[in-house]
């Protein structure tokens, strides 16, 4: 009974508005992406409070499910998308049932909230972004991130083209590109582990499209085998550095 009671009196004394860092407001967010992912998935996005890797004049619509602008001309993908993406990996042939994805290559840091929530999904990091602005923004946000809450994840930041075939990383199990290009890079396919599994949006005949390639390995034979998945609208994979 004096339990029940000290709950209610808590109850009351909460203000009516909740603040964008409760994790309740996360959770919301989460909840209406029931059915997109799995759990672990799920759990990760619920981790991290997206509101502060946007412009604060963007706060208060953080947790709708749209696009948010994030300077440069670039955006960060609706909440659906990243889960949408980080769920096709986690079904990927080594990540299947393990509750992460691996070693894990995210093409396009941006602003850094969805490399954010992939430190809660890696075993190791890597994010590339080829705008030096943006690279320098989400670097400082995604260590003091790392450093807080997953300080045992080795986690490299790079400002470099992702798709150059001369970036000495890799191999990868999990690839996630964040723009999209008007063909896969060769780079990509020679950076996944056999059993690894990539995730983009690529263009065809001017259709944007999200592309999953799993690398298998059957007798010793290798090969990548590719499905087309439904549209998607993403900014587009530059070469070159800014
Ligand atoms: N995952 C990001 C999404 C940012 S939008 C986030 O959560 O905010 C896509 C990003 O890809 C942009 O910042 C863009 O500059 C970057 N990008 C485009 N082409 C690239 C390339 N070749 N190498 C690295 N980054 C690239």
């Amino acid at each position: 009974m004096l339990a029940q009671a000290t709950q209610d009196a808590a109850r009351m004394r909460q203000p009516q508005g909740v603040g964008l860092d409760s994790p309740v407001v996360r959770q919301r967010m989460v909840a209406r992406l029931t059915g997109l992912a799995s759990e672990p998935v799920l759990r990760a996005l619920s981790q991290v409070p997206r509101h502060r890797f946007v412009d604060p004049a963007l706060a208060p619509q953080a947790y709708e499910d749209t696009a948010l602008p994030i300077g440069h001309g670039q955006t960060i993908s609706k909440p659906s998308v990243v889960a949408r993406m980080l769920q096709l990996l986690s079904e990927g042939h080594t990540a299947r049932g393990q509750g992460h994805l691996g070693r894990v290559l995210e093409i396009g840091t941006g602003c850094g909230y969805q490399a954010a929530v992939l430190c809660a999904l890696s075993r190791a990091l890597v994010s590339v972004e080829r705008i030096a602005g943006l690279h320098v923004q989400s670097s400082e946000r995604l260590r003091a991130w790392q450093r807080e809450h997953h300080p045992r994840l080795p986690l490299q930041l790079l400002h470099d083209d992702g798709s150059r075939t001369g970036l000495a990383i890799g191999p990868f199990d999990s690839i996630i590109a964040a723009a999209g290009g008007e063909h896969l890079p060769q780079a990509w396919l020679d950076w996944l582990a056999p059993g690894g599994r990539l995730v983009a949006p690529v263009s065809e005949e001017g259709a944007q499209a999200l592309l999953v390639v799993d690398h298998e390995t059957n007798q010793g034979r290798t090969f990548y085998r590719r499905q087309r998945l439904e549209a998607v609208a993403f900014v587009p994979l530059r070469s070159g550095l800014e």
